[in-house]
């Protein structure tokens, strides 16, 4: 059996050809059969375009259908559960695929491949620590097998804080810029880390509203739909329109915004998708720089001008290796 890396992870044998989070559409239709671990577009693209069979977790599929343009849907797909005894694993041409949660958003799952007595562990990108809104990822085994896993965080330097130290400092972060901002900026990824962060606030005893970017209002929405996060709104915010507004100074200066909005509660948290780090200095325009706040792994290496803190939804070095030293894996392959 071959394992090719080429826009996707392909697992070629005489029987069958499995490709792994197709990042195009031609990578994805020269195979038998597709796996998707879960919905970020780093991992699956174009997914209404793929004509094979798709194998993905239940909410993958309902995040991926809420991203599709009206009149557009997935064909060709199978749920697949979270293993939990034998009849769980799917058997396709004699390959045997069974999924794991994999921790790093909604619908996050890994596979275990048995395909021609080897197993294959495909991990996609994964998180081994319990967080707000999350179950955490299993370490597996695949003995003498094939290992592939996420190497985003594949450097010594980038060994996160557990969420029991870095949860406290968040809130205190939190606590002491309500107390002297009316609004707070939270900067974070859509999908994963800001699910986190919803449910975080919402379990602490701080009182604030939260005021979601609509992209992060329809990723929040289907969340709660499996695990409830609290509560959240979407309203009305200048910030919203992305694609009308090139620029944010002049839309605030403005005086014919049409984007106000008024909270229920007067201290607000406004969530925004990670693309807003291109927009800090526009945010620092309107907002006070002191509560603008970025959650990523990044924070460990960049000075993004603002607060940050390296709260991820991905494994750090020290977990990537563990999990391949666990495994018993004979080969590792980063995709
Ligand atoms: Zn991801």
């Amino acid at each position: 059996m071959k394992v090719i890396k080429n826009r996707g992870m392909h697992l070629i044998s005489k029987r069958i050809h499995i490709v792994i989070d197709p990042t195009t559409i031609s990578s994805a239709n020269d195979a038998d059969l597709i796996l998707i671990s879960h919905a970020h577009v780093d991992h699956i693209k174009n997914v209404e375009k793929i004509n094979p069979l798709k194998i993905m977790s239940r909410p993958t599929f309902d995040l991926l259908s809420s991203n599709l343009k009206q009149n557009c849907k997935i064909t060709n797909f199978k749920i697949i559960e979270p293993y939990s005894c034998p009849e769980d694993e799917i058997n396709i041409q004699g390959c045997k695929i069974s999924a794991f949660h994999a921790g790093h958003c909604l619908g996050s799952f890994q596979f275990r491949i048995k395909l021609n007595n080897k197993t294959i562990l495909y991990t996609g990108d994964f998180c081994l620590e319990s967080r707000f809104g999350m179950s955490k990822a299993p370490l597996l085994k695949c003995k003498n097998g094939i290992f592939i896993t996420d190497d985003t965080y594949f450097s010594q330097e980038y060994v996160f804080p557990t969420r029991k130290t870095l949860y406290p400092k968040i809130l205190n972060w939190f606590k002491e810029t309500l107390e002297e901002n009316e609004e707070i900026i939270i900067i974070a990824q859509r999908l994963g880390v800001q699910q986190e962060i919803t449910a975080l606030l919402n379990y602490s005893t701080l009182s604030c509203s939260l005021i979601t970017h609509p992209s992060i209002y329809k990723a929040n929405e289907i969340h709660s739909s499996y695990l409830p996060l609290g509560k959240f709104q979407y309203k009305s915010h200048p910030l919203e329109n992305k694609r009308k507004i090139r620029n944010l100074t002049s839309y605030f200066n403005s005086k014919s915004g049409n984007g106000t909005y008024k909270s229920s509660n007067s201290k607000s948290v406004i969530l925004l998708p990670y693309y807003y780090i291109r927009k800090i200095r526009e945010l620092e325009a309107k907002y006070s720089k002191n509560s603008i706040m970025v959650a990523t792994g990044w924070a460990k290496t960049q000075n993004f001008g603002v607060k940050s803190f390296p709260l991820s939804s991905h494994a750090g070095y020290d977990q990537i290796l563990n999990y391949q030293k666990y495994s018993q894996a004979q080969k590792t392959f980063f995709f």
